[in-house]
């Protein structure tokens, strides 16, 4: 388990080690709920039944669930009362058909995600969480403390990883895609803040005399960099996020975010069926399938298991680059990864150019 002293594990601040699952690598969340809980959304239109299948996540293995709506079950570890299981399944389902609908995802849940009445997300409440929450590819686990626009919040924030993952195929975004821009789409579709341009100057500059810019944080570990030199936590996601809306302010949508997703997965796709093919053709030329893993990109720079796109031999560590390059060239925005990694670049544009 890789939290640490440093890292705030969870959505709030308590560091819990089985809390991965959320962006990356193990890595967890370090994001705050606002202070104030505001009345949530109206949940009385969605319905829930009495449900109880067998409950499979860490905190919850071994249990049943209570209850159920159309896309998720739930089921606790602990003494939580049944109007608190039904006040968070029901939260989940309509933050769920929110963030799927035309102003985010824009998906269809049975058909893009195979999520549905028989394909169920799985929700854990353990108590023990208190107010944080984790997302995985099939379902949630989140503390019992949360309520009205707090808990929506957190459920904006981790089923956007849990739909953005479903879209990737994969067990963690992390596998496809980068760190940045998980937490980037998690927050602008949960509360949409980013920094001024005092708070990214404070954050990307270190006491080194190094930088570290927001899109050059490919995994949990890069971000590590910034914890150890004494930043705030609470700017990490708000800066990511600020990639994205300067990404928006060039021209890009939500609607190209989502399509980097569906090309990781096209790309993904492709590999994995040409490998297969070329496996097959060859009578087994490696000694493995390793093209179908759930926690493997595929990735082959052997002669007929290469990850191409375009016909370009490319490495899945670029596949995220790829992807985001190849939609952002359809926008108008001109925007690249390399324009976004480069510190002159991201300084010049991002901090002086677009932030306040
Ligand atoms: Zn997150």
């Amino acid at each position: 388990m890789s939290c640490n002293s440093w890292t705030l594990c969870g959505l709030l601040l308590s560091g819990s080690a089985l809390l991965f699952g959320c962006g990356d690598d193990k890595g967890g969340d370090n994001n705050s709920a606002p202070q104030t809980t505001q009345a949530g959304r109206d949940t009385s239109a969605i319905s829930y039944v009495d449900y109880s299948t067998a409950m499979t996540f860490d905190h919850c293995s071994g249990g049943t669930s209570q209850y159920a709506t159309n896309d998720f079950y739930v089921g606790t570890t602990g003494a939580v009362s049944s109007d608190t299981l039904i006040d968070i399944v029901k939260a989940a389902q309509l933050s769920f058909e929110t963030l799927n609908g035309a102003s985010y995802f824009n998906v269809n849940a049975a058909t893009d995600l195979a999520i549905d009445s028989a394909n169920r997300l799985e929700i854990c409440i353990d108590p023990g969480e208190g107010s944080n929450g984790a997302g995985y590819k099939k379902g949630i686990i989140i503390g019992a403390s949360l309520s009205g626009s707090n808990l929506d919040f957190i459920l904006d924030h981790e089923l956007t990883h849990v739909i953005a993952t479903n879209i990737l195929g994969k067990d963690l975004p992390s596998v496809l895609s980068e760190r940045w821009f998980d937490e980037g789409l998690a927050t602008l579709f949960a509360d949409n803040v980013i920094l001024t341009k005092s708070q990214m100057s404070s954050l990307i500059n270190l006491n080194s005399g190094g930088i570290l810019t927001p899109a050059n944080v490919a995994s949990k570990g890069a971000e590590d960099i910034w914890s150890y030199d004494g930043k705030n936590t609470s700017y990490y996601y708000p800066a990511y996020n600020t990639v994205l809306r300067y990404s928006m302010h060039l021209g890009a949508s939500k609607s190209d975010f989502i399509q980097i997703l569906f090309k990781m997965r096209e790309i993904e796709q492709g590999c994995q069926t040409q490998q297969a093919s070329f496996y097959s053709s060859t009578g087994g030329m490696h000694g493995s399938n390793s093209f179908s893993s759930m926690s493997n990109a595929c990735n082959g720079l052997d002669t007929g298991y290469e990850t191409t796109y375009n016909g370009s031999i490319i490495n899945s560590n670029d596949v995220f680059q790829v992807a985001f390059d190849e939609v952002m060239s359809h926008n108008g925005s001109g925007l690249t990864m390399s324009q976004l990694r480069d510190n002159t670049y991201f300084v010049n544009n991002v901090v002086n150019g677009f932030l306040n």
